[in-house]
């Protein structure tokens, strides 16, 4: 059995003509003629989580600014303008408020349901279960907030917590879609 192997040599141009391959080379060479090598300014996790959370409430004010559906106006009614405030509202209030908590009438909404009842019989969106619903009313009772002016629900501390527990008990309540 034969043992040869062919091989053949290419000859492969330097990174001439090629003018993304001459600019990269033209700064590699540069690079060399510094004495150090420059830091690239670290981000702190902080910092970065600030500026995506930056990010999202600009998003979300565009959002509710041109929102024109039903829950858009319920979110208006909890919290009247976003603003750079909400930042110390945690993810889950935030969502919840916002109509995107894990209720039937946002499951509906995205076409993830055709159910839009709680199994109470009222429609359940975000509303209901701060208002009205009977599987949420031992936490909802004790909310304290103006009935005619329900952002005021975002203005005592004792209430985020009612509303996390509010949130949780929706979640075991509706079923995972
Ligand atoms: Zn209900």
């Amino acid at each position: 059995m034969s043992k040869e192997k062919s091989i053949t040599l290419h000859w492969i141009p330097a990174q001439t003509g090629i003018q993304g391959n001459e600019t990269a080379d033209s700064y590699a060479k540069k690079a060399t003629t510094r004495p150090n090598i420059e830091k690239i300014p670290k981000k702190s996790f902080k910092q970065l989580k600030n500026a995506i959370s930056n990010v999202q409430i600009q998003i979300w004010q565009e959002r509710w600014a041109s929102s024109t559906t039903k829950n858009g106006r319920h979110t208006e009614k909890l919290i009247p303008a976003v603003s750079i405030h909400m930042k110390k509202f945690s993810h889950f209030i935030v969502q919840f408020l916002s109509g995107h908590g894990r209720f039937p009438a946002y499951f509906v909404r995205f076409g993830r349901s055709l159910n839009i009842k709680c199994p109470c019989g009222a429609v359940g969106d975000t509303l209901h279960y701060v208002v009205n619903c009977p599987f949420t009313e031992k936490y909802a009772k004790k909310l304290i907030y103006d009935k005619d002016n329900l952002s005021t629900i975002l203005h005592r501390e004792e209430n985020l917590g009612l509303l996390h527990s509010i949130y949780q008990e929706v979640n075991n309540l509706v079923p995972q879609v």
